[in-house]
């Protein structure tokens, strides 16, 4: 029981460990999925920066374009008379536009400046490209126009007289420094930083870092540090050739990842491009709370499945243990029950030992007389009994009722029969204080051999547990010792007992009873006979202890009160003189439900008077109920006569004799014998003294000769039946002798 109940735990706790697993993996998996989203959306907000830092670049050198654009009418046809003066017109906006000069070069490369400055620069590259008629703006420059030869950038645009030829440069200076402060643009909250440079690599702008320095070479200087970078910087190379942004993963100390978008300046004359780089830590700090966060939540998950499967756990081993209670335990002893006896003999190999089918006898009288609470009461107690004497191996179980079945191994019989005793003696003194008497163990008793099927076994117990009378004394019978072809033709007789009531096999004989006095018919017992197929006829002796231990009886019973009234009604109708007829009802037919409301409606339809009808019942079949007395009161009051049976058998006592609810005393044929023996007559003479005082009639039964007739007679016993007048006969011999 509880190896299958582990096992069932372990294929669940699998369950539920493969569930948690698949959880686990789909979470992590998630996580990853939101981790990649979340590195897209990084990127995307890396380019998005990249981006807004071009149009702040743009936006910056545009403004500067269009001012120096506005400023370029004013410059044609200027002479070097009026280069000074023109270009002074220019000075105020110098400080509004954070500008260091302006300065115009003359085609033959000499330059005059705002500041006063006049130098050759044609050697310049943007002073050569504002020649070809193109505006440019420069990388880090030294200041040709100033001693100290400052770090500077210049912007030019070509100056075109009417026919469309160059008639100087036109151009302003930014000191590098406040260019370059001009552009810085908050990346990624300082983390990040931005620089623009030309199609070789020159960083001309540096944004948000010291890495980055003005005029270095961000292929060579920069980002070349890593040779694993060469492949990036060809492919950013070739992405800036082609005038695409991108972007990518560049390899630093920590990684990191940029972005690269061209910026057109100058009117197209001009392509930087913007590059955004963002160390990997930026990423990683923005994406650790989400994968943290996203942990905690599979460990929560986790923790919750792992609680709700314990509970699911406990849950179910609770819902097991009660299905296993109801499966393999008894409600009334809360004991082992037949199932569980039946795992348990499985469970144990080795079958040599006592198999015991044990029954209490009349247990049925411990419900009725001290009710049912009284019944279980005793029934848990004997089951304490049973248990508490086991000893290792040993098996018992309540199967029902006053049913038990135990597997003993006793070394032999005797030492078996003992314990029984035991248990025995411990229920006698139990019933005796509930004072309900015929309370007794019974015993049928199978030594099992190893290759018994206990089903076999116990049936074969159970068989021995009928005959237990065997041993009147303790009341236990072994299967060897039972009359086997008995029982067989016993089987052989219940199977056939349906049939043959309905086939009215079953007769009614008629045994008259006469005056002792005058030697008359005063009546008669009806007395069944059972017709064998060949004829003869089968005893009550042989069928009715069988039919009473079966209940059959009851049925038998109400069949001959049936066959009776009939009877006397058709001899009532013949116009014939009627006596009455006494009928056996055995104790089985009293417990018989309803069996007064029975009677009195066969009576009824039959129309005999209630006083040509009386029943016989024996002084056993009041023991323990105490309701019998009730329904005998019924029957009296309906004006049936009660006659007490085989009185002298048994325990007869004086008791029953007052209880007042008999009519009749009939004495046994055993009285009846002893007459010729001084005690047993005395004994004779007084019980029907005591029953003439007690007003009842008195009947002697088997009396057989002259000398018993006159004993009787003379001691004024008032009905004789008995073989000395008539033995039972049929019916039509009955009628005869009455009509004679
Ligand atoms: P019982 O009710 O005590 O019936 C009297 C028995 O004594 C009858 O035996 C009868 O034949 C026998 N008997 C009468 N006079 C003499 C005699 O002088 N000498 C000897 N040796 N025997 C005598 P029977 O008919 O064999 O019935 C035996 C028992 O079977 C009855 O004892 C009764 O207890 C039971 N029985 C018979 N018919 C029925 C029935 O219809 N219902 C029930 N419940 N029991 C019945
Ligand atoms: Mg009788
Ligand atoms: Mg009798």
């Amino acid at each position: 029981m509880n190896y299958s109940a582990k096992r069932i735990n372990i294929k669940k706790l699998l369950t539920i460990l493969a569930a948690l697993f698949a959880i686990v993996v789909t979470v992590v998996a998630g996580s990853y999925v939101v981790v990649g989203e979340l590195r897209k959306q990084l990127r995307q907000n890396l380019e998005d920066v990249a981006n807004q830092n071009a149009v702040a670049l743009y936006n910056r050198i545009h403004s500067n374009h269009l001012l120096l654009e506005g400023m370029s009418e004013n410059m044609h046809g200027v002479t070097t008379e009026t280069v000074e003066e023109t270009l002074q017109s220019f000075a105020v906006f110098i400080d509004d536009y954070e500008l260091k000069r302006f300065a115009f070069c003359f085609p033959d490369g000499t330059c005059y400046s705002t500041d006063g400055g006049v130098a050759d620069l044609s050697f310049r590259e943007f002073f050569k490209r504002g020649m070809e008629g193109k505006g440019t703006i420069s990388g880090v420059l030294s200041d040709a126009l100033e001693e100290s030869h400052g770090l500077v950038n210049v912007m030019t645009i070509p100056i075109f007289d009417d026919n469309g030829n160059v008639e100087g440069v036109l151009g302003l200076t930014y000191n590098t420094q406040t260019f370059n402060d001009a552009l810085q643009i908050d990346c990624f909250d300082g983390q990040g930083y931005s620089c623009a440079i030309n199609e070789d690599g020159q960083i001309m702008v540096a944004m948000g870092s010291n890495i980055l320095q003005l005029s270095k070479n961000i292929f060579s200087d920069v980002l070349g540090i890593d040779q694993r970078n060469q492949e990036t910087i060809s492919r950013l190379q070739k992405q800036m050739s082609e005038n695409v942004s991108g972007g990518g993963q560049l390899f630093r100390s920590e990684g990191t990842y940029y972005y690269c978008t061209p910026v057109e300046l100058m009117d197209g004359d001009v392509t930087w491009y913007m590059l955004t780089i963002i160390p990997a830590d930026v990423f990683e700090n923005r994406a650790d709370p989400i994968q943290t966060s996203l942990y905690v939540m599979i460990a929560m998950v986790a923790l919750f499945i792992i609680i709700g499967a314990a509970l699911l756990i406990i849950l179910s081993r609770e819902q097991q243990m009660m299905m296993l209670r109801f499966a393999y335990e008894d409600h009334i002893t809360k004991g082992d029950n037949y199932a569980k006896f039946c795992i348990n003999m499985e469970k144990r190999k080795k079958r040599l030992g006592y198999l015991v089918a044990m029954d209490i006898t009349n247990f049925g009288n411990i419900n009725i007389a001290a009710g049912k609470n009284a019944g279980d009461a005793l029934i848990c107690d004997i089951w304490q009994m049973l248990v508490s004497g086991l000893q290792e191996d040993e098996f018992a179980a309540h199967v029902r009722d006053d049913i038990y079945i135990m597997f003993l191994l006793a070394s032999d019989d005797d030492s078996l029969l003992e314990r029984l005793k035991h248990i025995s003696d411990r229920i006698n003194r139990r019933a005796k204080q509930i004072q309900v008497k015929g309370i007794h163990a019974r015993y049928g008793i199978y030594h099992m051999n190893e290759s018994d099927e206990l089903q076999d076994a116990y049936g074969k117990a159970r068989m021995a547990r009928e005959h237990a009378k065997i041993h009147k004394e303790q009341r236990y019978a072994f299967y060897d010792e039972i009359d086997h072809e008995r029982i067989q033709q016993d089987e052989q007789l219940e199977e056939r007992f349906e049939e043959s009531l309905k086939a009215g096999d079953f007769e009614v004989w008629y045994q008259p009873k006469y005056s002792a006095a005058s030697g008359e018919i005063v009546g008669s017992e009806a007395l069944v006979r059972w017709r064998d197929k060949d004829g003869s006829m089968i005893s009550p002796g042989r069928f009715i202890p069988l039919f009473e231990q079966n209940g059959m009886i009851a049925k038998l019973d109400e069949y001959m009160f049936r066959a009776v009234t009939r009877q006397q009604a058709k001899w009532k109708d013949e116009g014939r003189k009627i006596y009455p007829v006494s009928i056996n009802l055995s104790r089985a037919s009293l417990y018989y439900a309803d069996v007064f409301e029975r009677y009195q409606s066969i009576l009824k339809e039959s129309g005999i008077e209630p006083e040509y009808i009386q029943l016989e019942v024996t002084e056993s079949a009041m023991e323990g109920k105490k309701d019998i007395r009730v329904l005998l009161e019924q029957f009296r009051n309906m004006g049936i006569q009660i006659l007490m049976d085989d009185f002298g058998t048994g325990y007869s006592s004086l008791a029953t004799l007052n209880m007042r609810c008999f009519d009749t005393i009939k004495l046994d044929k055993s009285l009846i014998d002893h007459i010729g023996d001084k005690n047993g007559e005395t004994l004779l003479c007084y019980i029907i003294d005591m029953g003439h005082q007690l007003e009842l009639h008195i009947t002697a039964e088997g009396v057989e000769n002259p000398k018993q007739l006159e004993f009787l007679k003379q001691n004024k016993c008032d009905d004789i039946q008995g073989f000395l007048f008539a033995r039972p006969m049929p019916f039509d011999q009955f009628e005869k002798l009455l009509a004679e």
